[in-house]
Protein backbone atom coordinates (compact mmCIF):
# COMPACT_ATOMS: atom_id res chain seq x y z
CA UNK A 1 0.00 0.00 0.00
CA UNK A 2 1.49 3.42 -1.06
CA UNK A 3 2.58 5.75 1.97
CA UNK A 4 0.16 8.34 2.49
CA UNK A 5 2.83 11.83 2.01
CA UNK A 6 2.60 13.72 5.08
CA UNK A 7 1.11 17.62 4.95
CA UNK A 8 1.85 20.11 7.42
CA UNK A 9 -0.85 22.09 8.44
CA UNK A 10 0.79 25.85 9.32
CA UNK A 11 0.77 28.64 11.98
CA UNK A 12 -0.23 32.03 10.22
CA UNK A 13 2.10 34.61 11.84
CA UNK A 14 2.98 38.11 10.77
CA UNK A 15 1.69 37.55 7.65
CA UNK A 16 3.43 34.47 6.83
CA UNK A 17 2.75 30.61 7.29
CA UNK A 18 5.43 29.16 9.48
CA UNK A 19 5.39 25.64 10.78
CA UNK A 20 4.87 25.29 14.03
CA UNK A 21 7.70 23.50 16.23
CA UNK A 22 8.55 20.06 14.68
CA UNK A 23 9.46 18.57 18.10
CA UNK A 24 6.28 19.24 19.59
CA UNK A 25 3.12 16.09 19.63
CA UNK A 26 1.45 15.75 15.86
CA UNK A 27 -2.03 14.59 15.31
CA UNK A 28 -2.92 13.19 11.28
CA UNK A 29 -6.60 14.46 10.73
CA UNK A 30 -8.87 12.96 8.78
CA UNK A 31 -12.17 13.81 6.89
CA UNK A 32 -15.33 13.02 9.41
CA UNK A 33 -17.19 12.38 5.63
CA UNK A 34 -15.29 9.43 4.80
CA UNK A 35 -11.71 9.17 6.77
CA UNK A 36 -9.87 10.47 4.17
CA UNK A 37 -6.31 11.89 5.41
CA UNK A 38 -6.07 15.90 5.51
CA UNK A 39 -3.18 16.74 7.19
CA UNK A 40 -0.75 16.60 9.73
CA UNK A 41 -1.19 18.95 12.79
CA UNK A 42 1.89 20.03 14.81
CA UNK A 43 1.00 21.81 17.91
CA UNK A 44 2.64 25.18 18.60
CA UNK A 45 5.33 25.49 21.56
CA UNK A 46 5.48 28.53 23.86
CA UNK A 47 8.59 29.72 21.36
CA UNK A 48 5.66 29.50 17.93
CA UNK A 49 3.04 31.74 20.91
CA UNK A 50 5.92 34.21 21.76
CA UNK A 51 6.62 34.99 18.19
CA UNK A 52 2.96 35.55 17.65
CA UNK A 53 2.42 37.68 20.18
CA UNK A 54 5.43 39.74 19.10
CA UNK A 55 4.03 40.28 15.53
CA UNK A 56 1.16 41.47 17.98
CA UNK A 57 2.93 43.60 19.75
CA UNK A 58 4.78 44.88 16.77
CA UNK A 59 1.60 45.58 14.92
CA UNK A 60 -0.51 47.13 18.05
CA UNK A 61 0.26 50.82 17.73
CA UNK A 62 -0.29 51.41 14.03
CA UNK A 63 -3.14 49.41 14.03
CA UNK A 64 -4.98 50.89 16.76
CA UNK A 65 -3.71 54.52 15.98
CA UNK A 66 -5.98 54.14 12.73
CA UNK A 67 -9.47 55.70 12.80
CA UNK A 68 -12.13 52.85 13.08
CA UNK A 69 -13.79 54.40 9.41
CA UNK A 70 -9.96 53.06 7.98
CA UNK A 71 -9.78 50.09 9.82
CA UNK A 72 -13.53 48.58 8.32
CA UNK A 73 -12.02 49.45 4.82
CA UNK A 74 -9.94 46.27 5.44
CA UNK A 75 -13.57 44.18 6.15
CA UNK A 76 -15.69 45.94 3.33
CA UNK A 77 -12.83 43.95 1.37
CA UNK A 78 -12.68 40.78 2.62
CA UNK A 79 -16.38 40.62 2.58
CA UNK A 80 -16.00 40.43 -1.02
CA UNK A 81 -13.77 38.12 -0.76
CA UNK A 82 -16.05 35.79 1.35
CA UNK A 83 -18.44 35.97 -1.44
CA UNK A 84 -15.41 35.32 -3.86
CA UNK A 85 -14.66 32.42 -2.45
CA UNK A 86 -17.92 30.98 -0.78
CA UNK A 87 -17.86 27.71 -2.87
CA UNK A 88 -13.92 26.83 -2.20
CA UNK A 89 -14.36 27.74 1.30
CA UNK A 90 -17.75 25.88 1.83
CA UNK A 91 -15.70 22.55 0.73
CA UNK A 92 -12.82 23.09 2.75
CA UNK A 93 -15.16 23.55 5.76
CA UNK A 94 -17.44 20.05 4.81
CA UNK A 95 -14.31 18.10 4.38
CA UNK A 96 -12.76 19.09 7.87
CA UNK A 97 -15.82 19.61 9.93
CA UNK A 98 -18.15 16.47 8.01
CA UNK A 99 -21.36 18.80 7.89
CA UNK A 100 -23.40 19.27 4.85
CA UNK A 101 -22.37 21.59 1.70
CA UNK A 102 -25.46 23.49 1.92
CA UNK A 103 -24.55 24.20 5.62
CA UNK A 104 -20.92 25.14 5.17
CA UNK A 105 -22.26 27.14 2.57
CA UNK A 106 -24.69 28.83 5.42
CA UNK A 107 -21.79 29.22 7.47
CA UNK A 108 -20.27 31.12 4.90
CA UNK A 109 -23.13 33.47 4.74
CA UNK A 110 -23.45 33.67 8.17
CA UNK A 111 -19.94 34.85 7.80
CA UNK A 112 -20.65 37.26 5.45
CA UNK A 113 -23.42 39.21 7.69
CA UNK A 114 -20.74 39.17 10.60
CA UNK A 115 -18.26 41.29 7.79
CA UNK A 116 -21.15 43.42 7.51
CA UNK A 117 -21.95 44.15 11.21
CA UNK A 118 -18.09 44.86 11.83
CA UNK A 119 -18.06 47.05 8.47
CA UNK A 120 -20.61 49.43 9.95
CA UNK A 121 -19.16 49.40 13.41
CA UNK A 122 -19.13 52.85 12.42
CA UNK A 123 -22.59 53.71 12.53
CA UNK A 124 -22.48 51.83 16.25
CA UNK A 125 -19.61 53.08 17.80
CA UNK A 126 -20.27 56.97 18.32
CA UNK A 127 -17.75 58.68 21.06
CA UNK A 128 -19.60 60.94 23.62
CA UNK A 129 -19.10 64.53 24.40
CA UNK A 130 -21.10 66.82 26.64
CA UNK A 131 -19.85 70.15 27.78
CA UNK A 132 -20.21 70.05 31.29
CA UNK A 133 -19.25 73.37 32.09
CA UNK A 134 -18.89 76.33 30.31
CA UNK A 135 -15.78 75.77 27.79
CA UNK A 136 -15.86 72.36 29.86
CA UNK A 137 -15.94 68.84 27.42
CA UNK A 138 -16.06 65.22 28.85
CA UNK A 139 -15.06 62.99 26.17
CA UNK A 140 -15.80 59.17 26.07
CA UNK A 141 -13.78 56.90 24.06
CA UNK A 142 -13.81 53.93 23.08
CA UNK A 143 -10.37 52.35 22.85
CA UNK A 144 -9.38 48.72 21.93
CA UNK A 145 -7.76 46.50 24.40
CA UNK A 146 -4.59 45.68 23.15
CA UNK A 147 -3.54 42.02 21.92
CA UNK A 148 -6.49 39.78 22.84
CA UNK A 149 -6.95 36.06 21.92
CA UNK A 150 -9.96 33.97 20.65
CA UNK A 151 -9.97 30.33 21.49
CA UNK A 152 -12.41 27.75 19.26
CA UNK A 153 -14.65 25.08 18.87
CA UNK A 154 -14.88 22.58 15.80
CA UNK A 155 -18.23 22.94 14.77
CA UNK A 156 -18.26 25.67 13.16
CA UNK A 157 -14.77 26.33 11.58
CA UNK A 158 -15.79 29.65 10.17
CA UNK A 159 -18.67 30.88 11.72
CA UNK A 160 -17.42 30.90 15.63
CA UNK A 161 -13.93 32.52 14.93
CA UNK A 162 -15.84 34.91 12.41
CA UNK A 163 -18.19 36.33 15.86
CA UNK A 164 -14.94 36.98 17.15
CA UNK A 165 -12.32 38.35 14.71
CA UNK A 166 -14.23 40.98 12.56
CA UNK A 167 -15.22 42.62 15.74
CA UNK A 168 -12.09 42.82 18.02
CA UNK A 169 -9.87 43.79 14.67
CA UNK A 170 -12.45 46.55 13.43
CA UNK A 171 -12.24 48.26 16.93
CA UNK A 172 -8.45 48.11 16.66
CA UNK A 173 -7.58 45.28 18.51
CA UNK A 174 -4.58 42.49 17.32
CA UNK A 175 -5.41 38.41 17.81
CA UNK A 176 -4.19 35.36 18.72
CA UNK A 177 -6.46 32.86 17.56
CA UNK A 178 -6.26 29.27 18.39
CA UNK A 179 -8.69 27.09 15.85
CA UNK A 180 -9.97 23.94 17.49
CA UNK A 181 -7.26 21.14 16.55
CA UNK A 182 -10.16 18.71 14.97
CA UNK A 183 -10.58 21.78 11.91
CA UNK A 184 -7.41 23.85 11.84
CA UNK A 185 -7.79 24.12 7.89
CA UNK A 186 -10.58 26.96 7.47
CA UNK A 187 -8.85 29.41 9.49
CA UNK A 188 -5.60 29.57 7.47
CA UNK A 189 -8.19 30.20 4.76
CA UNK A 190 -9.64 33.08 6.17
CA UNK A 191 -5.75 34.27 7.08
CA UNK A 192 -5.03 34.55 3.40
CA UNK A 193 -8.39 36.15 2.65
CA UNK A 194 -7.58 38.83 5.59
CA UNK A 195 -4.12 39.06 3.87
CA UNK A 196 -5.40 39.66 0.47
CA UNK A 197 -8.06 42.48 1.95
CA UNK A 198 -4.53 44.03 3.20
CA UNK A 199 -4.83 43.18 6.93
CA UNK A 200 -1.38 44.73 8.01
CA UNK A 201 0.85 41.87 9.20
CA UNK A 202 -0.09 40.68 12.61
CA UNK A 203 -2.86 41.99 13.43
CA UNK A 204 -4.32 38.91 13.05
CA UNK A 205 -2.28 35.37 14.00
CA UNK A 206 -2.83 31.75 14.34
CA UNK A 207 -1.51 29.36 16.54
CA UNK A 208 -2.46 25.82 15.74
CA UNK A 209 -3.14 23.54 18.91
CA UNK A 210 -4.93 22.16 21.72
CA UNK A 211 -5.42 22.60 25.44
CA UNK A 212 -1.46 23.41 26.28
CA UNK A 213 -1.32 26.19 24.15
CA UNK A 214 -5.08 27.72 24.88
CA UNK A 215 -3.42 27.56 28.54
CA UNK A 216 -0.62 29.79 27.67
CA UNK A 217 -2.76 32.10 26.37
CA UNK A 218 -4.46 32.54 29.46
CA UNK A 219 -1.60 33.01 31.22
CA UNK A 220 0.38 35.26 29.24
CA UNK A 221 0.74 38.61 30.57
CA UNK A 222 0.67 40.39 27.02
CA UNK A 223 -2.55 38.99 26.23
CA UNK A 224 -5.40 41.52 27.36
CA UNK A 225 -8.68 39.43 26.61
CA UNK A 226 -9.90 36.20 25.60
CA UNK A 227 -12.58 35.10 23.97
CA UNK A 228 -13.86 31.42 24.25
CA UNK A 229 -16.32 29.34 22.95
CA UNK A 230 -16.63 25.53 23.70
CA UNK A 231 -17.87 22.99 26.31
CA UNK A 232 -18.90 24.11 29.37
CA UNK A 233 -16.23 22.73 31.55
CA UNK A 234 -13.23 23.97 29.71
CA UNK A 235 -15.37 27.26 29.57
CA UNK A 236 -15.53 27.24 33.46
CA UNK A 237 -11.64 26.59 33.62
CA UNK A 238 -10.72 28.83 30.77
CA UNK A 239 -12.97 31.94 32.67
CA UNK A 240 -11.19 30.79 35.98
CA UNK A 241 -7.35 31.02 33.92
CA UNK A 242 -8.08 34.15 32.50
CA UNK A 243 -9.57 36.04 35.52
CA UNK A 244 -7.29 34.74 37.54
CA UNK A 245 -4.21 36.27 35.40
CA UNK A 246 -6.17 39.61 35.35
CA UNK A 247 -7.53 39.57 31.90
CA UNK A 248 -11.42 40.36 30.80
CA UNK A 249 -12.40 36.76 29.72
CA UNK A 250 -15.87 36.24 27.67
CA UNK A 251 -16.35 31.93 27.86
CA UNK A 252 -19.32 30.86 25.91
CA UNK A 253 -20.16 27.21 27.40
CA UNK A 254 -22.39 24.38 26.29
CA UNK A 255 -26.07 24.04 26.42
CA UNK A 256 -29.13 21.78 26.48
CA UNK A 257 -32.08 23.70 25.09
CA UNK A 258 -35.62 22.87 25.89
CA UNK A 259 -38.63 23.10 23.33
CA UNK A 260 -41.75 23.33 24.89
CA UNK A 261 -44.99 21.79 22.39
CA UNK A 262 -48.30 23.18 23.02
CA UNK A 263 -51.28 20.75 21.57
CA UNK A 264 -52.49 23.65 19.42
CA UNK A 265 -49.13 24.34 17.70
CA UNK A 266 -49.26 24.09 14.00
CA UNK A 267 -48.37 20.12 13.30
CA UNK A 268 -46.66 20.05 10.09
CA UNK A 269 -44.43 23.64 10.95
CA UNK A 270 -43.65 22.64 14.30
CA UNK A 271 -42.54 18.73 13.26
CA UNK A 272 -40.59 20.21 10.43
CA UNK A 273 -38.77 23.12 12.66
CA UNK A 274 -38.04 20.43 15.31
CA UNK A 275 -36.63 17.86 12.92
CA UNK A 276 -34.33 20.64 11.84
CA UNK A 277 -33.55 22.13 14.99
CA UNK A 278 -32.06 18.66 16.07
CA UNK A 279 -30.29 16.98 13.50
CA UNK A 280 -28.71 21.03 11.42
CA UNK A 281 -25.21 20.10 11.26
CA UNK A 282 -25.40 16.23 12.95
CA UNK A 283 -27.32 17.93 16.22
CA UNK A 284 -23.17 19.38 16.87
CA UNK A 285 -24.89 22.73 17.64
CA UNK A 286 -24.65 24.73 21.04
CA UNK A 287 -28.99 25.63 19.88
CA UNK A 288 -29.57 22.43 19.14
CA UNK A 289 -32.99 21.16 20.35
CA UNK A 290 -32.38 18.68 23.01
CA UNK A 291 -35.10 18.01 24.98
CA UNK A 292 -38.95 17.97 23.61
CA UNK A 293 -41.27 18.81 26.65
CA UNK A 294 -44.50 17.63 25.68
CA UNK A 295 -47.72 19.29 26.76
CA UNK A 296 -50.36 17.62 27.22
CA UNK A 297 -51.28 15.15 24.07
CA UNK A 298 -49.34 16.33 21.10
CA UNK A 299 -49.22 12.47 19.79
CA UNK A 300 -50.07 13.90 16.36
CA UNK A 301 -47.05 16.38 16.36
CA UNK A 302 -44.54 13.15 17.35
CA UNK A 303 -46.16 11.37 14.88
CA UNK A 304 -45.58 13.62 12.27
CA UNK A 305 -42.03 14.71 13.66
CA UNK A 306 -40.84 10.62 13.59
CA UNK A 307 -41.72 11.01 9.79
CA UNK A 308 -40.02 14.24 9.17
CA UNK A 309 -37.14 12.81 10.30
CA UNK A 310 -36.92 9.88 7.90
CA UNK A 311 -36.37 12.51 5.06
CA UNK A 312 -33.19 13.52 6.85
CA UNK A 313 -30.56 11.05 5.46
CA UNK A 314 -27.01 10.15 7.06
CA UNK A 315 -24.57 11.69 3.67
CA UNK A 316 -27.05 13.15 1.87
CA UNK A 317 -28.72 15.82 3.64
CA UNK A 318 -27.07 14.96 7.18
CA UNK A 319 -23.64 15.43 8.06
CA UNK A 320 -21.28 13.79 9.76
CA UNK A 321 -20.40 13.42 13.73
CA UNK A 322 -17.00 14.81 14.29
CA UNK A 323 -14.78 11.58 15.18
CA UNK A 324 -15.51 7.81 15.98
CA UNK A 325 -15.26 8.89 20.09
CA UNK A 326 -17.72 11.21 19.70
CA UNK A 327 -20.06 8.61 17.83
CA UNK A 328 -19.32 5.86 20.14
CA UNK A 329 -20.32 8.59 23.26
CA UNK A 330 -23.99 9.76 21.51
CA UNK A 331 -24.81 6.10 20.42
CA UNK A 332 -23.48 5.16 24.70
CA UNK A 333 -26.00 7.93 25.57
CA UNK A 334 -28.80 6.58 23.74
CA UNK A 335 -27.98 2.48 24.62
CA UNK A 336 -28.43 4.20 28.48
CA UNK A 337 -31.88 6.14 28.24
CA UNK A 338 -32.87 2.92 26.84
CA UNK A 339 -31.57 1.20 29.39
CA UNK A 340 -33.06 3.39 32.07
CA UNK A 341 -36.65 2.71 30.03
CA UNK A 342 -37.13 5.17 27.90
CA UNK A 343 -38.69 4.25 24.08
CA UNK A 344 -37.08 4.80 21.11
CA UNK A 345 -39.45 5.80 18.30
CA UNK A 346 -36.81 6.07 15.64
CA UNK A 347 -33.29 4.64 15.99
CA UNK A 348 -29.88 6.37 14.49
CA UNK A 349 -27.54 3.96 15.79
CA UNK A 350 -25.23 1.96 14.01
CA UNK A 351 -25.28 4.28 10.63
CA UNK A 352 -23.46 3.37 7.38
CA UNK A 353 -23.26 5.18 4.84
CA UNK A 354 -22.87 3.60 1.69
CA UNK A 355 -19.22 4.94 0.04
CA UNK A 356 -18.52 6.45 2.99
CA UNK A 357 -17.72 3.61 5.46
CA UNK A 358 -14.87 5.35 7.36
CA UNK A 359 -17.08 8.31 7.62
CA UNK A 360 -18.95 8.84 11.67
CA UNK A 361 -22.67 8.81 10.67
CA UNK A 362 -25.86 8.77 13.12
CA UNK A 363 -29.08 8.95 11.69
CA UNK A 364 -31.87 11.58 13.70
CA UNK A 365 -32.93 9.61 17.18
CA UNK A 366 -36.42 10.16 18.91
CA UNK A 367 -36.25 8.87 22.30
CA UNK A 368 -39.73 9.20 24.03
CA UNK A 369 -40.84 8.98 27.71
CA UNK A 370 -37.49 10.31 29.25
CA UNK A 371 -37.75 11.35 32.76
CA UNK A 372 -35.77 14.28 34.11
CA UNK A 373 -33.79 12.07 36.07
CA UNK A 374 -32.03 10.60 33.38
CA UNK A 375 -28.85 11.03 32.27
CA UNK A 376 -30.46 11.85 28.40
CA UNK A 377 -32.63 14.21 30.05
CA UNK A 378 -29.86 16.36 31.57
CA UNK A 379 -26.56 15.97 29.95
CA UNK A 380 -25.29 17.43 26.43
CA UNK A 381 -25.39 14.68 23.73
CA UNK A 382 -24.31 17.25 20.93
CA UNK A 383 -25.81 14.75 18.23
CA UNK A 384 -29.02 14.67 16.02
CA UNK A 385 -30.79 13.00 19.50
CA UNK A 386 -34.24 14.50 21.30
CA UNK A 387 -35.58 13.45 24.39
CA UNK A 388 -39.44 13.65 24.89
CA UNK A 389 -40.47 14.30 28.24
CA UNK A 390 -44.52 14.65 29.06
CA UNK A 391 -45.76 17.35 30.90
CA UNK A 392 -49.03 17.71 32.10
CA UNK A 393 -49.03 21.84 31.85
CA UNK A 394 -47.14 24.95 30.67
CA UNK A 395 -46.25 25.53 34.23
CA UNK A 396 -44.51 21.71 34.71
CA UNK A 397 -42.74 22.55 31.45
CA UNK A 398 -41.35 25.49 32.60
CA UNK A 399 -40.20 24.06 35.71
CA UNK A 400 -37.91 21.67 34.34
CA UNK A 401 -36.65 24.07 31.72
CA UNK A 402 -35.99 26.38 34.72
CA UNK A 403 -34.05 23.40 36.49
CA UNK A 404 -31.19 22.83 33.73
CA UNK A 405 -28.40 23.95 34.79
CA UNK A 406 -27.51 25.53 30.98
CA UNK A 407 -29.00 28.84 29.62
CA UNK A 408 -28.55 28.93 25.77
CA UNK A 409 -31.91 28.76 24.09
CA UNK A 410 -35.65 27.39 24.89
CA UNK A 411 -38.69 27.84 22.57
CA UNK A 412 -42.06 27.37 22.70
CA UNK A 413 -44.40 26.34 20.06
CA UNK A 414 -48.10 27.36 20.06
CA UNK A 415 -50.47 29.51 18.35
CA UNK A 416 -51.72 31.03 21.81
CA UNK A 417 -49.90 34.45 22.82
CA UNK A 418 -50.53 33.65 25.98
CA UNK A 419 -48.50 30.82 26.11
CA UNK A 420 -45.52 32.15 24.11
CA UNK A 421 -45.69 35.31 26.30
CA UNK A 422 -45.36 33.03 29.46
CA UNK A 423 -42.48 31.34 28.00
CA UNK A 424 -40.54 34.81 27.06
CA UNK A 425 -41.03 35.86 30.54
CA UNK A 426 -40.04 32.86 32.48
CA UNK A 427 -37.69 30.72 30.31
CA UNK A 428 -34.33 30.62 32.02
CA UNK A 429 -31.98 31.10 28.76
CA UNK A 430 -30.81 33.71 26.91
CA UNK A 431 -32.20 33.18 23.66
CA UNK A 432 -36.08 32.65 23.19
CA UNK A 433 -37.92 31.38 20.50
CA UNK A 434 -41.62 31.95 19.38
CA UNK A 435 -42.41 28.96 17.09
CA UNK A 436 -38.89 28.72 16.05
CA UNK A 437 -36.53 25.55 16.92
CA UNK A 438 -32.86 27.25 16.52
CA UNK A 439 -33.65 31.47 17.53
CA UNK A 440 -30.06 32.56 16.96
CA UNK A 441 -30.61 36.16 16.52
CA UNK A 442 -29.27 37.83 13.80
CA UNK A 443 -27.16 41.08 13.79
CA UNK A 444 -26.99 43.48 15.09
CA UNK A 445 -28.91 41.72 18.07
CA UNK A 446 -26.01 39.86 19.79
CA UNK A 447 -25.76 36.30 20.26
CA UNK A 448 -24.92 34.78 24.20
CA UNK A 449 -26.65 32.47 26.52
CA UNK A 450 -27.46 32.30 30.57
CA UNK A 451 -26.37 30.49 33.43
CA UNK A 452 -23.60 27.58 32.34
CA UNK A 453 -23.88 28.51 28.88
CA UNK A 454 -21.99 31.79 29.57
CA UNK A 455 -19.64 33.25 32.13
CA UNK A 456 -18.31 37.19 31.85
CA UNK A 457 -20.48 39.44 30.99
CA UNK A 458 -21.27 41.11 26.97
CA UNK A 459 -22.61 38.95 24.71
CA UNK A 460 -19.67 37.41 21.96
CA UNK A 461 -21.49 39.26 19.14
CA UNK A 462 -23.95 42.40 17.91
CA UNK A 463 -23.73 45.57 19.67
CA UNK A 464 -23.30 44.39 23.05
CA UNK A 465 -19.62 42.86 21.75
CA UNK A 466 -18.19 46.05 21.44
CA UNK A 467 -17.93 46.89 24.96
CA UNK A 468 -16.37 43.63 25.61
CA UNK A 469 -13.34 44.58 22.85
CA UNK A 470 -12.93 48.56 23.73
CA UNK A 471 -12.21 50.14 27.11
CA UNK A 472 -13.02 53.46 28.08
CA UNK A 473 -11.44 56.46 28.03
CA UNK A 474 -12.92 59.60 29.50
CA UNK A 475 -11.41 62.69 28.97
CA UNK A 476 -11.96 66.05 30.27
CA UNK A 477 -11.12 69.23 28.38
CA UNK A 478 -10.70 73.20 29.51
CA UNK A 479 -10.41 75.75 27.18
CA UNK A 480 -12.34 78.17 29.44
CA UNK A 481 -9.09 80.72 30.33
CA UNK A 482 -11.17 83.75 29.09
CA UNK A 483 -14.24 83.21 30.95
CA UNK A 484 -12.64 82.60 34.01
CA UNK A 485 -15.38 80.84 35.42
CA UNK A 486 -14.82 77.83 38.29
CA UNK A 487 -15.60 75.16 36.00
CA UNK A 488 -17.79 73.25 38.29
CA UNK A 489 -20.19 76.17 37.92
P1 LIG B 1 -14.08 21.88 23.70
O1 LIG B 1 -14.45 22.54 24.96
O2 LIG B 1 -13.61 20.47 23.75
O3 LIG B 1 -12.92 22.70 22.95
C1 LIG B 1 -13.05 24.08 22.67
C2 LIG B 1 -11.66 24.70 22.53
O4 LIG B 1 -10.99 24.61 23.79
C3 LIG B 1 -10.77 24.02 21.52
O5 LIG B 1 -10.05 24.99 20.82
C4 LIG B 1 -9.83 23.19 22.40
O6 LIG B 1 -8.56 22.97 21.82
C5 LIG B 1 -9.69 24.04 23.63
N1 LIG B 1 -9.39 23.31 24.86
C6 LIG B 1 -9.53 22.00 25.11
N2 LIG B 1 -9.17 21.73 26.39
C7 LIG B 1 -8.79 22.90 26.95
C8 LIG B 1 -8.32 23.28 28.24
N3 LIG B 1 -8.20 22.41 29.22
N4 LIG B 1 -8.04 24.59 28.45
C9 LIG B 1 -8.20 25.50 27.47
N5 LIG B 1 -8.65 25.19 26.23
C10 LIG B 1 -8.94 23.91 25.97
O7 LIG B 1 -15.34 22.01 22.72
P2 LIG B 1 -15.57 21.35 21.29
O8 LIG B 1 -15.80 19.89 21.47
O9 LIG B 1 -14.55 21.81 20.32
O10 LIG B 1 -16.94 22.06 20.87
C11 LIG B 1 -18.20 21.61 21.28
C12 LIG B 1 -18.69 22.35 22.50
O11 LIG B 1 -18.73 23.75 22.25
C13 LIG B 1 -20.13 21.98 22.88
O12 LIG B 1 -20.21 21.85 24.27
C14 LIG B 1 -20.93 23.16 22.38
O13 LIG B 1 -22.16 23.36 23.05
C15 LIG B 1 -19.99 24.28 22.62
N6 LIG B 1 -20.32 25.44 21.82
C16 LIG B 1 -20.92 26.48 22.45
C17 LIG B 1 -21.31 27.58 21.72
C18 LIG B 1 -22.01 28.72 22.40
O14 LIG B 1 -22.26 29.69 21.74
N7 LIG B 1 -22.34 28.64 23.67
C19 LIG B 1 -21.05 27.65 20.35
C20 LIG B 1 -20.41 26.57 19.74
C21 LIG B 1 -20.04 25.47 20.48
Amino acid sequence: MEAIKKQPIYNFINGEYLLPSMRHQAQDLHSPLNGSYLGTLFYSTTEDIEKAIQAAKNAFPAWSQKTLKERVQIFFRFRRLLEINKEPLSLLIQKENGKTREEAQAEVDKAIELCEFASALPQFVQNEVQEVSKGVECILKHEPLGIVASIVPFNFPLMVPMWTIPNAIALGNCMLLKPSEKVPLTMIRIAELLDQAGLPKGVFNIVQGSKEVAEILCEHKDIKAISFVGSTPIAKEVYRKATYNYKRCLALGGAKNHLIVLPDADIEMTASNIAASMSGCAGQRCMAASVLLAVDNINPIIEQLCKEVQKIIPGENLGAIISLEAKNRIENAITAAEKAGAKILVDGRNTLVKGAENGYYIAPTIIDHVTPDMDIAKTEIFGPVIAIIHTKSLEEAINIENANPYGNAAAIFTQNGAAANYVMQYANAGMIGINVGVPVPREPFSFGGWNESKFGSHDITGKSSIAFWTQLKKITTKWNAQARTNWMS
